[in-house]
């Protein structure tokens, strides 16, 4: 499942690629995920791509941008698609849109620059992502006008695009009661960030009204906090020393600013390896994630402990997640 860094990973990676296509024609193949009329996005221009936790947000508008390196303030686009790719989400964008054969005999050719122009995949990672595009798990189809096209597919139908008009922006139910975000991008938009910093005291003020909730459930509480999912959550937990198992409110003022410091190094980690490989994640060029290679306690069960302490690193699970830790050094 993509967190943070997977999905701001994909959206960068489709900032290059279709920021001032024109929407000629859109296919919705499937109505539970693909929650708006085709006809409502047709002849718009994406002039923009954001992010808010896990949620993809494209910024659509009926004019075309003045040049194609040249981007709307987000503020002056008309209507919004949120995307959240959920479990098994995955955007492919194909530049000779979907003629895949001649497609991936150029992708899986030598040369780094024709796999990248030719199509860039992100999301959850499936045989899909490099099968003739659509398949029987396409769900939506963008066909721009330059022939290029972007496939939506979702296996289990987990995902979904929504259309927004862009001033409903502050009152979308799926973006407004979000937490803050841990890092600062930036780029992000005004309107869609939330109200409350990241810091010790805002950190502090929720934890008392949930005094009993144990600090990763705490953590991954998306309205609490924006975008950390197990994966980062495990990984800053150990850098901060302090145990899964902790009740809010036993935290300590210094350990507010040591959860702080460390879920943003392993987020800051997640984004320069490109994300996790929890499930082989492939981002947006098609780059698998190599932040498995430098997790220290995620899916290390059994092995010894990275910090020396003589510990091993023990697998419970928690709140229904498995949940990595070495008890001898997070307590
Ligand atoms: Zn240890």
């Amino acid at each position: 499942m993509p967190e943070l860094p997977e999905v701001e990973t994909i959206r960068l990676g489709l900032q290059k690629t279709i920021i001032g296509k024109r929407i000629e024609k859109f296919e919705s193949l499937d109505s539970k995920v693909v929650q708006f009329a085709s006809k409502d996005v047709e002849g718009y221009f994406i002039s923009d791509i954001q992010r808010r936790a896990k949620i993809l947000i494209f910024y659509l508008n009926s004019s075309r941008p003045a040049s194609s390196n040249d981007k709307y303030s987000s503020n002056e686009s008309e209507k919004l698609v949120l995307c959240h790719l959920k479990m098994t989400g995955q955007l492919i964008w194909e530049e000779c849109g979907g003629e895949s054969e001649y497609c991936l005999r150029k992708i899986k050719g030598p040369s780094t620059e024709l796999r990248t122009t030719q199509r860039v995949a992100g999301g959850h990672p499936s045989p899909d992502w490099v099968a003739k595009l659509p398949t029987q798990h396409t769900r939506a189809i963008f066909n721009f006008d330059d022939g290029s096209k972007l496939f939506f597919n979702d296996l289990r139908r987990f995902g979904y695009m929504k259309l927004y008009d862009t001033k409903e922006l502050s009152n979308i139910k799926e973006l407004k009661n979000l937490g803050p975000e841990p890092l600062q991008f930036a780029d992000a938009p005004s309107g869609q960030a939330s109200a409350d910093a990241f810091d010790v005291e805002y950190l502090m003020r929720k934890a008392s009204k949930v005094p009993n909730r144990k600090i990763k459930q705490f953590i991954t509480d998306q309205e609490i906090i924006s975008g950390v999912g197990n994966i980062y959550v495990d990984e800053a937990l150990f850098y901060a020393g302090i145990s899964p198992l902790r009740p809010a409110k036993e935290i300590k003022l210094s350990e507010w600013t040591k959860i702080i410091e460390s879920i943003k190094k392993a987020l800051e980690l997640g984004l320069k390896y490109g994300g996790s490989s929890e499930d082989t994640y492939i981002d947006a060029f098609g780059n698998q994630g190599t932040m498995g290679d430098h997790t220290k306690v995620y899916r290390k069960t059994g092995q010894p402990c990275p910090n020396s302490c003589g510990g091993t690193i023990k697998r419970i699970t928690l709140g229904g997640r498995g949940t990595h830790y070495c008890p001898a050094c997070q307590s």
